[in-house]
């Protein structure tokens, strides 16, 4: 079973998606969250990737496809993918590496949110620069300022959500990941959530999706 989750930076891609994880036993791809250890641990890819992640630009969709390919398992692996595809290309590149595999995509679920919403939650979002576990500044602050709950680490805001960055990532994801919308709808796998919502609303709407596709298989 492959399922993506679909949305602008902000939309609860990553939280939903711990939750998914945890409750279906997938196997949580997050191509940021890769991109930001590759960065961290210095390694080639990292070096490649740098600039696109800080600036908010997308990383180029070639070394973007090969590092998705080379982590697909095919071996009754249950997928989440989640950052990933990004652009139509990307969404191209993975079909015509899962046809050879006989291997199909299940569900691409969208949470929808709108732009000013996304911004607002981007430049009030806070994570723990150890363990990842994400806060906002507004809604829900860590107990103790600047330390982590879960396991006491810095609580840091992410270079990209600056207000600034988060714009234009918000500018890149209309302009290229949007379009991935239509396409997926063409295929017939296409369901759309309300990110708008409490996270507990919007894990139930998702449960309630992936149980119907589970039901139907
Ligand atoms: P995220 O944590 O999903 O918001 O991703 C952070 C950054 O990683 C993005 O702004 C991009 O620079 C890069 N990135 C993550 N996934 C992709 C992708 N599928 N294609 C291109 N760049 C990506």
């Amino acid at each position: 079973m492959i399922v993506i989750l679909l949305g602008a930076p902000g939309a609860g891609k990553g939280t939903q998606s711990k939750m998914l994880a945890a409750k279906y036993g997938f196997k949580h791809l997050a191509t940021g969250d890769i991109f930001r250890g590759e960065i961290a641990a210095k390694t080639p890819l990292g070096q490649k990737a740098q600039e696109y992640v800080k600036s908010g630009k997308l990383v180029p969709d070639n070394l973007v496809t090969e590092m998705v390919a080379g982590k697909l398992e095919f071996n009754g692996t249950q997928y989440l993918l989640d950052g990933f595809p990004r652009t139509l290309d990307q969404a191209q590149s993975l079909d015509k590496f899962l046809a050879p595999q006989k291997a199909t995509i299940n569900v691409v679920i969208y949470l929808n949110l709108p732009h000013a919403e996304a911004i607002s939650r981007l430049s009030s979002r806070r994570v723990c620069s150890k363990c990842g576990e994400v806060y906002n500044i507004t809604t829900r602050p860590p107990a103790a300022e600047g330390k982590c709950d879960a396991c006491g680490g810095d609580v840091v805001q992410r270079e990209d959500d600056s207000e600034a960055t988060a714009k234009k990532r918000i500018m890149v994801f209309e302009d290229l990941t949007h379009p991935l919308v239509a396409y997926y709808k063409a295929e017939q796998v296409f369901h759309e959530v309300n990110a708008a919502q409490s996270p507990e609303k919007v894990s139930a709407d998702l449960f309630a999706v992936i149980d119907q596709i589970t039901a139907a298989r």
